[in-house]
């Protein structure tokens, strides 16, 4: 017998009444990372040490918490174990493997990126039968260009900056971006100084263990000499114009669009991604060598038209599952 996967605020499998990365309070929920769009006040959760400390700061709240460090196999029902490994998306960011007697292995990749981050422990690829992945950057247009090279011009664009005597500030999110760039400029010598929403998400991963270069939250007095990180909300609030001669920049895979720089008015726009890009996508599928995929997020409906051509069995479902996953024709094969 197949899983039976339902999406409807999330991923809910009926067979064993687990929830994952319900967007909705769910009673039972495993939940992959602490970004506020894969959590919400659940009643029972599992996932990553991590992931639980970052929770409880950005969603206080009472919950029972099962901690699995990854590669440990738990029981999650009497007959399914679940593992937690590596997503390289965010530190402590999870891949969820559920193994059952009888549907077989299916991962779940919550948010994920192959390419190794400064920040984020390196993705595993584990085998499957069904594999439900994001496909944030799901289009062939999107190919990041080579993360050094990123790296560089990030640090170019600080030293033009100061040149000239301007400030730069990165807009970046507060969890996982702004500790990558953190470690970027760090390594290049540049003084960070945090938005304060910033720095307590940042001072959370160092307390967890997170190596990190120095940072400051932010100052205004202390401010001449260093790089300044905020989210990107807070482009327009009062703290900008804490900043004499900002000098602006986006941080993020949509950098490659170039509309980027106009949507968050900003000076300059890197594409330096948490997420995997088209030609990740296609890798980790080859590598994970499931028989079934399904999509969600992004471009979750041309990443599995892409995979069909193919000739892989891959259905979107999320934003257009009605459309995408077919209601006539020959029953697949279970997995
Ligand atoms: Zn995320």
């Amino acid at each position: 017998m197949p899983w039976d996967i339902q999406y409807k605020n999330g991923i809910y499998l009926p067979q064993i009444d687990w929830w994952l990365d319900a967007q909705k309070p769910a009673n039972r929920a495993v939940v992959s990372h602490a970004h506020i769009d894969h959590c919400a006040r659940h009643k029972e959760i599992v996932c990553t040490p991590a992931t639980a400390r970052l929770m409880r700061a950005r969603m206080p709240g009472k919950r029972v918490e099962h901690l699995l460090p990854f590669g440990q196999a738990e029981q999650l029902t009497s007959d399914t174990s679940v593992t937690l490994l590596p997503a390289g998306h965010i530190f402590g960011s999870a891949l969820c493997l559920l193994e059952h007697s009888q549907h077989g292995r299916l991962l779940y990749t919550g948010d994920f990126k192959l390419h190794a981050g400064l920040a984020a422990e390196p993705c595993a690829t584990p085998q499957a039968d069904v594999l439900i992945m994001e496909t944030t950057f799901g289009r062939p247009r999107y190919v990041f260009p080579p993360v050094e090279e990123v790296r560089a011009a990030l640090v170019k664009f600080c030293q033009q900056a100061f040149a000239a005597g301007a400030t730069p500030v990165f807009y970046a999110y507060g969890l996982g971006k702004s500790q990558e760039l953190l470690c970027i400029l760090g390594a290049a010598g540049l003084p960070v100084m945090m938005h304060s929403e910033t720095f307590r998400l940042t001072e959370t991963c160092r307390q967890l263990g997170l190596a990190l270069p120095d940072y400051h939250e932010f100052s205004a007095d202390k401010l001449p000499g260093h790089v300044v990180i905020c989210p990107p909300q807070s482009r327009n609030a009062s703290f900008l114009r804490k900043i004499p001669a900002p000098r602006t920049a986006m941080v993020s895979g949509w950098a490659l669009d170039r509309s980027t720089v106009f949507r968050h008015r900003c000076d300059a726009a890197f594409p330096l991604s948490d997420h995997a890009d088209f030609p990740e996508l296609l890798r980790f599928v080859e590598l994970v060598k499931p028989k079934r995929v399904l999509t969600l997020h992004g471009f979750a409906a041309d990443f599995a038209r892409h995979l069909r051509q193919l000739g892989i069995d891959a259905w979107a479902i999320s934003e257009h599952n009605q459309m995408e996953l077919p209601l006539l024709g020959p029953p697949r094969p279970a997995v």
